[in-house]
């Protein structure tokens, strides 16, 4: 029993001692890093994908893509003018910080302005893996229903930030926005919840100006200019 905590325990201080390499790469590069996360089908593609359409005139912004097995989401992401770099974990449950260590190498950090990181649709572990991030972003949606906080706390309690996806389907179901921001009330007091619809676009602008305060926060401007360290756009 002694030997499986320690084991368990080893697991964790490996990647905690990644990510600090991790948050020491993105402070020298002056980059702002967010971590999203959510359950399949959230909507985290969507909004980054509506993010680099938004922001891409004003911030040099790249993305590392968590996926199970396909490509699917890199190339939207790379399509609405992020460059993506995909790490397929092969079934893998979340994202660990040497696998974005490695991904974060495809780019020149000193080019960039804000690394995204589109964690794997899950909102279990993922939350257990610090990722050196200076922000964690949960995202949730609707027809989830709202109690999604009171089921998974720990993700919540992380969080810097929660977005409610596909607000535009309230009446359609019977979530209740209310419920779902008491739920998380009684889990992290103060936690901003953005409601938006990547769909309709209500609500966007309030997550681009988060994104934007988080990014002004760092306290070094974003440098403006050419974009070196975009990658090729992906084929369609
Ligand atoms: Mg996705
Ligand atoms: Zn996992």
């Amino acid at each position: 029993m002694a030997k499986r905590i320690r084991l368990d325990k080893s697991i964790v201080t490996e990647n905690d001692r990644l990510a600090a390499v991790l948050a020491h790469r993105y402070d020298d590069a002056g980059i702002l890093a967010v971590n999203l996360m959510s359950s399949p089908g959230s909507g985290k593609t969507t909004l980054l994908e509506e993010t680099a359409r938004a922001l891409g005139g004003r911030f040099r912004m790249a993305c590392i893509e968590g996926d199970l097995a396909t490509d699917h989401d890199a190339r939207r992401i790379e399509r609405a003018g992020m460059p993506c770099q995909l790490i397929n974990t092969g079934g893998g449950c979340h994202l660990n910080a040497g696998q974005v260590g490695q991904a974060l190498d495809a780019y020149r950090l000193e080019d960039l302005d804000i690394v995204f990181i589109e964690n794997v649709g899950n909102l279990v572990c993922p939350a257990a893996f610090d990722l050196g991030e200076h922000r964690r972003v949960v995202v949730s949606s609707t027809p989830e229903g709202d109690d999604k906080p009171a089921k998974y706390p720990v993700a919540f309690r992380l969080a810097d930030c929660v977005v409610l996806n596909k607000i535009d389907l309230v009446g359609a179901t019977d979530f209740s926005v209310e419920a779902f921001r008491r739920y998380l009330a009684g889990i992290k007091a103060d936690l901003p919840v953005l409601e938006l619809s990547c769909k309709t676009g209500e609500g966007l602008a309030g997550w681009f100006q988060w994104v934007t305060g988080a990014r002004d926060a760092l306290g070094r401007p974003a440098r403006s200019g050419t974009r070196p360290g975009r990658a090729a756009p992906a084929k369609e």
